[in-house]
């Protein structure tokens, strides 16, 4: 089962996609904590991000469409996988559908959680995330028991650097131009859903089983 989540920064999309990799036994694939994580790993990947993260732009696709396929091609995502944050582009989308062709799979289903522009606004001036394993929180929706420490791990919260300021507006900014065409490819495949992720997490969630539920049928 390959899944996909699009969704504007501070949809949840990370979080709903945790949640089904749960349900599903499948991997959970978020290009920006592959980044983040190649970043303080120093890899080339991580290197040659750096400057397009720090800036809130998009990272080549060159880049970006190895580091996840590398990732997807991973014995540990042979049972399938939930891609949150990739494809970004239409370049990316039609590079991985090459590429899981080549190898004898294919996307299964993809949703768009959409959240108005506004709650995207009030959602990501108040995400912290933690050192040790990119748990989110959230000063007001989520708050950690005791404040700037992750409940699951221990470690010290940080706010991302391009979760402030002009970073911001820039990333929804690309979202909203750039990503639209992401939902255009699978909805000209019919393989696209929509949720309305303005609701808390459990709501969401159980709109997001439905809808997978209701289009696998569909294709059965
Ligand atoms: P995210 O945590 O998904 O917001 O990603 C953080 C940053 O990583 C983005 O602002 C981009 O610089 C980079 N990034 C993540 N995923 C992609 C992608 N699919 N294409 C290009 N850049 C990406």
């Amino acid at each position: 089962m390959n899944i996909i989540l699009i969704g504007a920064q501070g949809s949840g999309k990370g979080t709903q996609a945790e949640l089904l990799s749960q349900v599903f036994g499948v991997r959970h694939v978020a290009s920006g904590d592959l980044f983040r994580k190649a970043l303080q790993e120093k890899t080339t990947f991580g290197l040659q991000a750096q400057g397009y993260i720090e800036r809130g732009e998009l990272v080549p696709d060159e880049i970006t469409v190895a580091m996840v396929l590398h990732c997807i091609e991973e014995p540990e995502s042979s049972n399938g996988v939930v891609l949150d944050g990739f494809p970004r582009t239409l370049a990316q989308a039609q590079a991985l559908d090459n590429e899981l062709q080549r190898i004898g799979r294919q996307i299964d289903a993809t949703v768009y959680l959409n959240v108005s522009h506004d709650e995207l606004l009030t959602r990501l001036a108040g995400r912290y995330i933690c050192h040790a394993h990119q748990h989110v929180y959230h000063v007001k929706f989520r708050p950690p028991k005791v404040a700037g420490i992750c409940d699951l791990d221990g470690s010290e919260l940080y706010q991302r650097s391009d979760d402030k300021g002009e970073a911001i507006e820039k990333r929804l900014n690309i979202f909203f131009h750039e990503t639209m065409q992401v939902l255009d490819y699978y909805r000209q495949q019919q393989k696209l859903s929509e949720v309305d992720a303005d609701p808390g997490v459990k709501q969401v969630q159980a709109a997001l089983m439905n809808q997978l539920a209701s289009h696998m049928e569909r294709v059965k």
